[in-house]
């Protein structure tokens, strides 16, 4: 992209600019000229320039105009920055570039998804003040780690008491501005928890006008129920609901989304707020610890090593591995892959049975559980899971309520082999599934990645290009853009994007990070 620094007129209009003398003065610190803007509404993309000043948006359109930088956009989409409504980037402050997330054109990030969070909100998102992000970000309070904090990782009910002091924290972290409540129903210690002490702490989060976004209990088997559950906490404590990387992840349901999709339909037809997010891949990230039941986890680890150890114990987890396996429509793990093993780094990128093979020398199901008990011994891993289909994936990417999200944390550039959503999703996105095989428009695809993420977790002046709105901007090329990240080689970033922009600072010139840190702190 050619920035000129200098003073530079640009004229963008068949109008002569000497007609409309009070603009020629004007005096922007950002034009991007040469534009197809794409507003992130959904309307189609129309020629314009932007002009930024003081990080804000204050004028799109055709209009002549002097700034300190020019960005020509070439033709190419000029684009609101992306909002990743579902990330774990707990530790961003760590890695303050956010790069993965940057060069697929994500220009903030709401963490503290899936029932895990930090639990003082106040002090998380003042850190970027002394410690400056290239990113924006925003978090959610999240219930597993407000459980874990008031009731460590027991598998019970909270007493009142409990349950009030655990309400507390909900609202402390709301005040301090958390943009919502999250939960992970299939993670020790969200899992222990039934549906009315998730339904208190909603409540609590609906009295600040938060979001109820949810991991819900089951995505495989259970997935039915488990929308219910989440739209049933929506309807009780009449708070919106997020239903996190929308899935149905049993092979013996594959084809039946049309069913939890109608389930989103009628609730929203009642007229409760429910919207999904998902990531573009047909397979999942998560633990290997959630391959075991849930009981067999509660207490931690050393209690975990305990029951495995005992033999009577043990055979009940392998039963209820045995049926969960059976529940997803598998005969054998051969589905799960090592993405990143600490006690044995030779494991990453394989899966299951060919570990169990080369290990155990057998490979019959009862020993690829062995192989999975003795790795949750040793400390578990993080995983991906080969677990749904490609139709699946097509039809909720259609529905109008549907949100493009990661589920990715911030990368360190070829360290394991993590699932390739966290450098290629959104490019994903628009380069497989809006140019290549045109299941969406483009334009549509931006709204799911701007304007419905600002709406649905009320960041109000994000997610569009308009005028006094945030200045995260995006500039990318729709005949290049897309993902080279793959599962054997995930750590490559996206292609296609020649500029990123937040709050007005340029971060990202289509060659290098640039080093500017303008990431803001998001509240509510
Ligand atoms: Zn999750």
């Amino acid at each position: 992209m050619m920035k000129l620094t200098i003073l530079l007129i640009a004229s963008l209009l068949l109008m002569p600019i000497a007609s409309i003398p009070a603009q020629t003065t004007e005096q922007y610190d950002l034009l991007i000229v040469n534009g197809r803007i794409i507003d992130g509404t959904g309307n189609p993309w129309f020629r314009g320039s932007v002009a930024v000043k003081n990080g804000r948006i204050v004028r799109v359109g055709k209009f002549g105009a002097t700034a300190r930088q020019v960005i020509d956009a070439k033709n190419q989409i000029v684009a609101p920055g992306f909002i990743d409504v579902h990330v774990h980037t707990e530790d961003v402050f760590s890695h303050p570039e956010a790069e993965n997330f940057i060069r697929m054109g994500v220009t903030s990030l709401i963490t503290g998804n899936c029932g895990g969070s930090v639990t003082d909100v106040a002090k998380f998102l003042g850190n970027y003040k002394e410690k400056p992000l290239a990113v924006n970000v925003a978090t959610l309070i999240a219930h597993g780690s407000v459980r874990a904090k008031i009731m460590g990782l027991d598998d019970r009910a909270p007493t009142q008491e409990e349950q009030q002091k655990m309400d507390a924290l909900v609202e402390q972290g709301m005040k301090d501005g958390a943009v919502g409540l999250s939960t992970g129903l299939i993670y020790v210690p969200g899992t222990y928890a039934k549906t009315d002490e998730v339904v208190e702490l909603a409540r609590v989060a609906a009295k600040y006008g938060g979001v109820y976004a949810s991991h819900i209990r089951n995505e495989e088997g259970g997935v039915v129920d488990a929308v219910n559950e989440a739209i049933n906490v929506g309807e009780q404590a009449n708070i919106p609901v997020e239903i996190s990387h929308f899935k149905i992840a049993s092979k013996r349901l594959w084809g039946q989304s049309p069913t939890t999709i109608g389930l989103v339909e009628a609730a929203r037809k009642r007229g409760l707020t429910v919207t999904v997010d998902q990531y573009a891949y047909t397979a999942s990230s998560t633990s290997l610890d959630s391959r075991l039941p849930g009981w067999a986890l509660s207490g931690g680890r050393a209690e975990g090593r305990k029951r495995t150890a005992d033999p009577v114990t043990r055979a009940k987890i392998v039963d209820g591995m045995k049926a969960e396996l059976k529940d997803r429509g598998f005969k054998d793990y051969s589905y799960a892959y090592v993405a990143s093993y600490n006690a044995d780094a030779k494991f990453n990128g394989r899966n299951i049975a060919e570990i169990t093979k080369e290990v155990r020398g057998k490979n019959k199901v009862g020993d690829q559980i062995d192989q999975i008990l003795d790795m949750y011994d040793k400390g578990g891993a993080s995983m991906v899971y080969r677990t749904m289909g490609e139709d699946d994936v097509q039809n909720i990417m259609r529905q109008p309520f549907t949100m493009i999200a990661s589920d990715s944390g911030v990368r360190e550039f070829g360290v394991g082999v993590p699932h390739p959503r966290g450098y290629g999703n959104n490019a994903r996105v628009l380069g497989r599934y809006v140019r290549d095989m045109k299941i969406i428009t483009l334009e549509d695809s931006i709204r799911k990645m701007t304007s419905l993420p600002a709406q649905t977790f009320n960041l109000r002046d994000r997610g569009q290009i308009r005028e006094g709105f945030a200045a995260d901007i995006v500039i990318f090329d729709p005949d290049t853009v897309g993902d080279k990240a793959t599962f054997e080689k995930p750590h490559q970033y996206a292609v296609g994007f020649s500029d990123v922009i937040v709050n007005g600072g340029l971060v990202f010139d289509g060659d290098k990070m640039t080093g500017t840190m303008s990431g803001h702190a998001l509240r509510h």
